[in-house]
Parts: structure tokens; sequence; C-alpha cells
């Protein structure tokens, strides 16, 4: 059996109070949905850099600018352990409902505020949400950003992101003739962008922060999920000699008792495998860029 390489590694969403102050349609934030941003801004990130340092592990923080212009203080911790802090917003924006001109702002103002504070300029990026734009992967590109982490064409292997505003697809329009839509999309084309992808499945926000008004969600026991993961993880390992595993969480909610514990056992049962490396996003995206890890070619449409 040929030798394993697996890259596993953190991207924490640290949204603080930004993804509450942005509710998309203009209306006030409460109070207490507010405090729970400032939770996970001071008690969250505290529990996480303790079980990173634990586990000496250097993760990926996406911050929203308003995050760590609100938080210096914490982020500096963040910063001052060696981890890597890449972009996420300004105040948690859905770019999806962004005009161009506005996404270019927020970019702009994101990469000086997080270079200002590192003193280097960021390397990646994640989509508030994973709600993106036509728009983004090319203005990421002529930013100079490296690699985005908001695409699902894959789960577990790096790839040249395609740019959506290079291919097109038609919108189903039940208002005009069916010969309109019945269009097939148009042939996919990589960017200069690697991307290190989203997965849903593998992110803590659904089943474990509850959210008023949604009873179905957040309440989710947190073996359950810690078996979602393994499963995806099991699966990988077998069918796959090189692959990666990217986790998405909050201080927020992975800052939970419950959760820290969660992590604790997903680490330990990920570090009896043989060939894991643990790194951040950046530095898998690098892996891929130069080489060293093979990922796959992203194909589709005609
Ligand atoms: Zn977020």
């Amino acid at each position: 059996m040929p030798p394993k390489r697996v890259l596993v590694g953190y991207g924490i969403d640290v949204d603080a109070v930004a993804n509450w102050l942005n509710t998309c349609d203009g209306s006030p934030q409460n109070p207490t949905n507010v405090s729970r941003g400032v939770y996970g801004a001071t008690v969250g990130i505290d529990r996480l850099l303790k079980l990173y340092a634990k586990y000496k592990i250097k993760a990926t923080w996406f911050t929203p600018a308003h995050s760590l212009e609100t938080f210096p203080d914490q982020m500096a911790k963040v910063r001052d352990a060696g981890h890597e802090i890449g972009l996420h917003g300004y105040t948690h924006e859905y770019i999806s409902q962004l005009s161009a001109r506005q996404q270019q702002d927020v970019l702009t103002r994101s990469i000086s505020s997080l270079t200002k504070f590192t003193g280097k300029k960021p390397l990646g990026y994640t989509a508030p949400s994973w709600s993106t734009s036509k728009e983004l992967i090319s203005q990421l590109q002529a930013e100079g950003i490296k690699y985005d982490h908001s695409f699902m064409h894959h789960d577990v292997q790096p790839y040249w992101a395609p740019d959506p505003l290079k291919s097109e697809w038609v919108s189903t329009d039940h208002k005009k003739e069916a010969g309109d839509w019945m269009v097939p999309m148009t042939k996919l084309q990589s960017s200069e962008v690697v991307e290190i992808p989203a997965n849903w499945h593998l992110d803590d926000w659904p089943p474990l922060q509850p959210i008023p008004g949604r009873p179905a969600q957040g309440y989710v026991d947190a073996h359950v999920v810690e078996r979602l993961w393994m499963e995806q993880f099991d699966f990988a390992y077998r069918e796959y000699d090189t692959f990666i595993f990217p986790m998405s969480i909050h201080p927020q909610v992975s800052g939970k008792p419950h959760v820290i514990l969660m992590h604790e056992r997903i680490i330990e049962y990920i570090n009896t495998h043989e060939g894991v490396e643990w790194m951040t996003l950046a530095e898998m995206a690098e892996e891929f860029a130069e080489g060293r890890m093979p990922g796959v070619e992203v194909e589709g449409g005609v």
C-alpha cells in the first residue's frame, strides 16, 4: 500500500459580533445575540487557543475586519501564537447580495485592515456564510489572494477554482418559455486561485448553534457530529492516498464545553492515522500550488 499523505486543519470563522450585526435585511439586532458574539471573541477564542496549544496545531482564523478592529487584543493573541489570519469580509456581508463595486470596497478595506494588523498581506479568503458571487474569484485573483475556501466542487481534494464569471448557466425562469432555460452550462474555466473546498458537513454551525425561531437547529449531540465528521475522514482515508481535511468552526460554537471535548476526541482520533500533517489552510494551498499535493482538476460544462 502506498504511504498516505493527509493534510488536516481548522478554518475558524471568528465572526464575533459581525455575523449578528449583519441581519441581511437591515433590521436591528438584539443585544443577547450580540453578546453571543462577544462570548465567541473572548471565551471562545481563549479556549480554542488553549486547545491548539495543547495539540501543537496551527490553524487559520478567517476574521471579518470588524471583528479584528473590535477585538484587537484577542486577535493579537491569535497572531502572536503563530496562527494564520485570513479574510472574511468586513461585517460578514453576504457578497451574493452586494454589487461588484461594494464587494470590491469590502475586499480592499478588509485586506488593508488585516495587512496593517499582521504586517503581511493575507493569503486566503472565505465568503461569509459561503454565500458567493460571480465576481468573487476574479476579484481575489486581481488582488493576489492565493486561495479561497468557499466553493464545493470537491470535498477532500484541492483544485484550481473555476472562475464563475467565465462560465454561463441559465437560471430556470417559469415566467419564460421552457425553451429559454433548456440550455446546458458552458465549460468551466480554472482561475489562478487555489480552492480549499468548503463543506457544510464539516461545519459546526448548523448542528451546534441554536438560532431563535429555528427550533430544529443547534441541538445535535456532539457525539453524533463527531461520528459524522469521522466517517467522512474514514471514507477519505480508505479511498485516497492523498487528501485534505479542512474543518470549519466558530469560536462562539466550538468554544462551548461539550464541543471543545468533541474536538479533543476528533484530534486524538485523527492522530492515530499514519501520514497525518496538521497545517493551516494557506499551507495546504501552497502544497497544492507547488505540486506536492496532486489534488484534482474540476471539469464540467460544454
Ligand atoms: Zn462567518
